[in-house]
């Protein structure tokens, strides 16, 4: 646990340096380029390891690759870890603050989950936190046995991870234990569709039914958009 709270740290203080806090500014694409050195020393992409200091004493060297040229990637930080393992994060200056690439590329800047975090029991591909291993057994064939309608769960738009909560943990602290994403959509099993007399979906079924599930939410949300769009544009013209 020693290298992963390391990492954590070292990450929180990347985080701090390029997005500032009361006291220092956040790193801009001007502060990189002096860095690295840009564009005295070429043409990239140059790098620029960090120097030993407060926060990264648990990884091996945290580096910055600048890339000047490239229109989606600005920005690549590796965070190597006492293992020697890297941990990429792909950012991109849009002007004023760094943001995550258009092609989805890693960008969030927490650490890289390589066990399962502590209380998180995985079973049959699903993720059950704040039970004990026989609670989250039970709760489990339940779940696979289509009587757990109206159980709650955090569901990860990214890779369809479920992950099921108990009543002592509060949900929004949560991660994906996956990809370590931390916007989760709440959702809970369907009382109607909860019982499956004709056995268990392939776990492609499932993902594609999570992704439809998916879009349906975002459906509601643009419906419910366009209806207040119109309404605002109604008392407009009215
Ligand atoms: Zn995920």
């Amino acid at each position: 646990m020693q290298g992963a709270s390391g990492l954590e740290r070292a990450f929180r203080k990347v985080r701090l340096l390029l997005e500032g806090d009361e006291r220092n500014p956040g790193l801009t694409r001007q502060d990189l380029e002096r860095m690295v050195g840009y564009p005295e020393r070429g043409q990239g992409p140059l790098s620029y390891t960090l120097p030993p200091q407060e926060g990264l004493e648990g990884v091996r060297a945290v580096r910055f690759f600048y890339y000047p040229k490239d229109p989606e990637v600005t920005l690549i930080i590796e965070v190597e870890d006492q293992q020697g393992r890297r941990h990429l994060r792909h950012l991109k200056w849009n002007g004023l603050a760094w943001i995550s690439p258009p092609s989805g590329l890693k960008s969030e800047l927490v650490p890289t989950r390589e066990v399962l975090p502590e209380g998180y029991t995985e079973i049959g591909g699903d993720y059950f936190v704040g039970f004990s291993s026989e609670e989250a057994h039970d709760l489990a064939e339940r779940i696979y046995l289509g009587e757990a309608g109206g159980q709650k769960y955090l569901l990860c738009p990214q890779d369809s991870t479920r992950i099921f909560y108990g009543p002592s943990v509060a949900p929004a602290g949560l991660i994906c234990p996956v990809c370590g994403n931390t916007s989760l959509l709440f959702k809970a099993i369907p009382m109607e569709v909860s019982r499956r007399p004709q056995g268990p979906q392939s776990p492609g079924e499932e993902r594609l039914e999570h992704k439809l599930e998916i879009l349906v939410e975002q459906n509601r949300e643009l419906q419910k958009q366009l209806g207040d769009l119109i309404s605002l544009l109604k008392r407009n013209l009215g």
